[in-house]
């Protein structure tokens, strides 16, 4: 009778266990994404003429953008353009969001990446975001800026991380200011292309 109790004891123990780990697996993050919405918590970036700021732009889509990502089982950090935090999270990736000038005649997006497979990610951001929002892939603008980013060399190299300049505040202010929800959409997808190790 005592083994047989404890035999039945046993079985329960280990169905609960069981349980346990399942709901804690269903309830994990797919991963982690650390987002920073450029010059958020910093400075007002580039600014338009009518007083439009890149920060502003920055945030919204870096908050669609996050949203998305939760809804999808992504645990999402917003972190500041100068956060120490990047330096102690440890995500499974990094995604700076920015914007360019509001210089008349110039469209188009580019970006950067570092880490780990960080030709992939540059690769599915590119093909996403060129299909979600048709903005050209503009590599001719890249500045030393965005090549030697400040939070390159404060994350571990190891870690992929891109910056993204999602279009000009000018010529692409439709886009970016008027539908940050497509812009987020395309970042979203370049980002699941990556994670997802697809094409
Ligand atoms: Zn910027």
């Amino acid at each position: 009778m005592t083994v047989r109790k404890t035999f039945g004891g046993l079985i329960a123990f280990t169905a609960l266990t069981a349980t346990v780990a399942f709901v804690i697996l269903l309830k994990a993050p797919k991963g982690v994404i650390a987002i920073i919405p450029g010059h958020w918590g910093s400075d007002p970036g580039a600014v338009c003429p009518d007083g439009l700021e890149e920060r502003a732009v920055n945030l919204k889509v870096a908050e669609i953008l996050a949203e998305r990502l939760r809804g999808k089982g992504y645990q999402v950090y917003l972190l500041p353009e100068f956060s120490p935090k990047a330096q102690t999270i440890k995500p499974t990736l990094f995604l700076s969001i920015h914007a360019d000038s509001c210089i008349e005649g110039k469209s188009g997006f580019k970006l950067v990446s570092r880490g780990e497979r960080a030709e992939k990610l540059a690769d599915c951001l590119r093909k996403s975001y060129y299909k979600e929002t048709g903005l050209p892939f503009d590599p001719s603008t890249i500045t030393s800026d965005m090549e030697e980013y400040h939070l390159f060399r404060e994350i571990d190299s190891r870690v992929p991380a891109a910056i993204v300049e999602i279009g000009f505040l000018g010529e692409d202010r439709w886009l970016l200011e008027g539908h940050p929800e497509i812009v987020a959409k395309g970042l979203e997808e370049g980002l699941l292309c990556f994670l997802g190790g697809e094409k």
